[in-house]
């Protein structure tokens, strides 16, 4: 029997939360009313709580916009360089992109998308450019699964210049792993993530630093302005009701889980049993430093591989972009997932690679591997 619904396994989109397609569904109160402003409030207190930042705004947007509002709102024009962006992979270099696009003074340093930008490396670049006033990078870039030490990056550009603005697009880490956001100007998330929402909703979370540097700039991406409407719960344009209800019921099932810190300990464990599962396969775990909020593996069959997992078990993982289109799995860990929806995926790898001749049978030596991580505790 073919599947006849597809587990969806993607590092973004992740599948929307049952609960969650509930709520949509749902009559909208209008976003003047105090009703809507209560759970506006409401959502703007968790997310404030989850960024760990003095502000936080919400945008009707997908997760690019928010990174356009960032550059457009703090990195200032001049003649020369202002901005150093972090290319890792494809979301550091849409950075450079919006930059360019924006006429906008741009410093990249870039590595091959397994290999992740180290902070000395970023201390040379702010010395030889020292016209630089804000850095741009990703806690994880999603094309690769690259963990960025975003930590000792951002730690080492305030040591550098205090005055230098740090943008961090967070977009595949927050609502995955707590984010020490002690030397972060702006922190960006996106609703299609972790949080299990459409794609519709961006988040800017800004240090009190970001704050005391905000100016009346732009129009629908005027963050001074959408800061003023906030603060009072409310939002300059048409808020994104049903989302913002959807956020609601996101935090809620977070608090049923036992809390954020339930959640990040259910990500971690989720995410290095996969691992262990993929590495007893004997498959290559892509990024030299992976990040929580997927797995990656290279293999030169990926393409086959996956296209197998849908057709033959129902299971849908991302493949690679550009150059490694074909070559990449990438398996997604975000968001609230039940284990026993990661081990079938596993368990429907090991199977594939055996129908696909790659491997000579099937042993269960990826869920034996999994579980054997995953409950160790026990
Ligand atoms: C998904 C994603 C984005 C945003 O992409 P949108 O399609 O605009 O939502 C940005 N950065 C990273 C690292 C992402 O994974």
């Amino acid at each position: 029997m073919k599947p006849t619904r597809t587990l969806l396994f993607t590092p973004g989109p992740t599948p929307i939360h049952p609960a969650i397609s509930n709520t949509l569904s749902q009559p909208i109160p209008h976003h003047r009313t105090p009703e809507f402003e209560a759970i506006f409030g409401y959502a703007r207190q968790q997310l404030k709580d989850m960024v760990g930042l003095a502000e936080v705004l919400t945008l009707v947007s997908s997760g690019t916009g928010a990174m356009e509002a960032a550059l457009l709102q703090f990195v200032p024009k001049k003649e020369q360089p202002t901005l150093l962006v972090l290319d890792n992979g494809k979301f550091g270099e849409r950075f450079g992109k919006i930059a360019r696009a924006h006429h906008l003074g741009v410093v990249e340093l870039k590595s091959a998308w397994d290999t992740p930008i180290s902070p000395d490396q970023v201390l040379e670049a702010l010395q030889t450019n020292p016209s630089v006033r804000a850095i741009a990078l990703q806690v994880c870039d999603s094309s690769g699964g690259l963990r960025l030490d975003f930590e000792n990056i951002t730690k080492a550009a305030k040591a550098h210049n205090p005055e230098i603005i740090t943008i961090i697009d967070a977009i595949t880490a927050l609502g995955v792993e707590p984010l020490q956001t002690k030397h972060v100007d702006v922190l960006i998330g996106g609703s299609q993530k972790a949080f299990m929402l459409p794609v519709g909703l961006s988040f800017l979370g800004l240090s009190d630093f970001a704050l005391s540097k905000l100016e009346d700039k732009g129009y629908y991406f005027n963050l001074k302005l959408e800061l003023k409407n906030q603060q009072k719960n409310t939002t300059a344009f048409t808020a994104g009701i049903s989302h913002i209800l959807g956020l609601q019921t996101y935090f809620a099932l977070v608090q049923d889980l036992g809390g954020f810190d339930a959640l990040y300990h259910a990500t971690r464990k989720r995410a290095e049993s996969t691992n262990k599962a993929l590495e007893a396969l004997g498959l290559k775990i892509y990024p030299k430093a992976p990040a929580l909020c997927m797995s990656v593996i290279y293999h030169e069959q990926a393409s086959r591989i996956r296209k197998h997992l849908h057709k033959q078990y129902g299971v849908l993982v991302a493949g690679g972009q550009d150059a490694l289109k074909d070559y990449l799995l990438r398996i997604n860990h975000m968001g609230i997932i039940e284990v026993y929806q990661s081990a079938w995926v596993l368990n429907a790898l090991e199977q594939s690679l055996v129908d696909l001749g790659l491997l000579p049978s099937f042993e269960g030596m990826a869920i034996k591997a999994f579980m054997q991580h995953h409950y160790k505790e026990i």
